[in-house]
């Protein structure tokens, strides 16, 4: 093989290994293999010496373009290389799965309030929301509670001392409607029934509304009780509503809350608001009813009964009409109201009220 025909061949090996090359590092052991100071190149260059006489102009000329040629796409490589992204050791596993974006959820309550709303929607029942700062006559009077009524006490509620403000609609921050002449003090509602005495007063029957909404009460905080807390009340006022729509209404709705297996009972009960009144209990859904776990102890959620309270219901009381101006002969209703955090803590067992409002993320990413 002659000199050229040498140089030729090394120019081809070359060009080829610089086309593979990834990385600086695979660049600048490239550029010492052939321009290095005991490179390639000037193993080539000691040789023309003891070429023929004929041959080496010829070979030093080829030699000097050979080296231009590879300084030049040297220096073309070397820019694209760093820019590109430098994979060093294994490459990814991209069989992984990827990064999980934490996008947050429906907290429990409210999961459980929009359950409630939903099932009594389906039932045609239209949704109503009243302010949160009510009056004594909307909280208290109008809802047959007397003067006297342990519930009227300032320990049993949290009174407001506002002079000329009017309370808001909760929803559409609007002045709700002024209040009575014997509106009284300002308070935080301790119940969402007064919204049944809004919506009777600016309503004629028949009706049928929901009112899920916040409640307070100056509770000390402890696994059962804490100052705010969420309910839902239900209404129903027309002709010859009865006992028996208030019982197949709430059939349904623990049904649907809690599984078709469910039972419910009325337990009679006082409420000044309704007459008669009862409160309902559901089989329990830890022990189905049977009063004992697995383990044939007394089941701990229903204290070994098989019941479990839910919530507390009636017949409208017929002086609630009148305050509103029903004429009670004509018109008869029912009401009821349940805590959305007791539901929420049966459905999802969580023994302390207070995990609701700690705002743990550990707590409610489980739900
Ligand atoms: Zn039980």
């Amino acid at each position: 093989m002659s000199f050229q025909q040498e140089l030729e061949s090394v120019k081809e090996t070359a060009l080829k290994e610089l086309g593979a090359i990834k990385d600086s590092a695979a660049l600048d052991s490239f550029n010492t293999k052939y321009l290095g100071r005991k490179g390639i190149f000037r193993d080539l260059s000691s040789r023309i010496p003891q070429l023929a006489n004929e041959e080496k102009g010829q070979a030093g000329k080829l030699l000097n373009e050979f080296k231009n040629i590879l300084a030049q796409r040297i220096a073309e490589k070397e820019p694209d290389l760093k820019s590109a992204p430098q994979v060093s050791g294994d490459l990814p596993d991209f069989t992984l799965p990827g990064e999980d974006k934490n996008i947050g959820r429906q907290h429990p309550v409210y999961r459980t309030l929009a359950d409630i709303c939903g099932i009594f929607s389906r039932m045609g029942f239209e949704i109503a929301y009243g302010p949160e700062i009510e009056d004594e006559y909307h909280n208290f009077t109008s809802l047959n509670i007397p003067l006297n009524h342990p519930s009227r006490d300032a320990f049993d509620t949290f009174y407001l001392n506002l002079k000329t403000e009017e309370p808001k609609n909760e929803r559409t921050g609007k002045e709700a409607e002024s209040s009575s002449v014997e509106g009284g003090r300002w308070l935080l509602r301790s119940h969402t029934s007064p919204v049944q005495i809004r919506v009777m007063q600016n309503r004629k029957p028949p009706l049928k509304v929901i009112v899920p909404g916040k409640v307070f009460r100056p509770d000390k905080p402890s696994p059962k009780h804490f100052p705010m807390f969420h309910q839902v009340e239900g209404l129903m006022v027309g002709e010859g509503i009865s006992f028996t729509h208030l019982k197949g209404i709430l059939d349904v709705f623990c049904k649907e809350a809690f599984g078709a297996s469910t039972e419910m009972r009325f337990r009679p009960s006082f409420f000044p608001f309704t007459e008669p009144s009862a409160e309902v209990d559901i089989t329990c859904i830890i022990c189905n009813g049977k009063k004992v776990n697995e383990n044939n102890e007394s089941c701990p959620t229903c204290h070994g009964e098989g019941w479990i309270e839910i919530l507390g219901s009636g017949m409208v009381h017929p002086n609630v009409l009148e305050n509103v101006g029903y004429d009670s002969e004509k018109y008869t209703g029912f009401a009821f109201g349940m805590g959305v955090e007791r539901i929420a803590m049966l459905k999802y067992h969580i023994n302390d009220i207070r995990l609701f409002t700690e705002n743990h993320i550990g707590f409610l990413s489980q739900f």
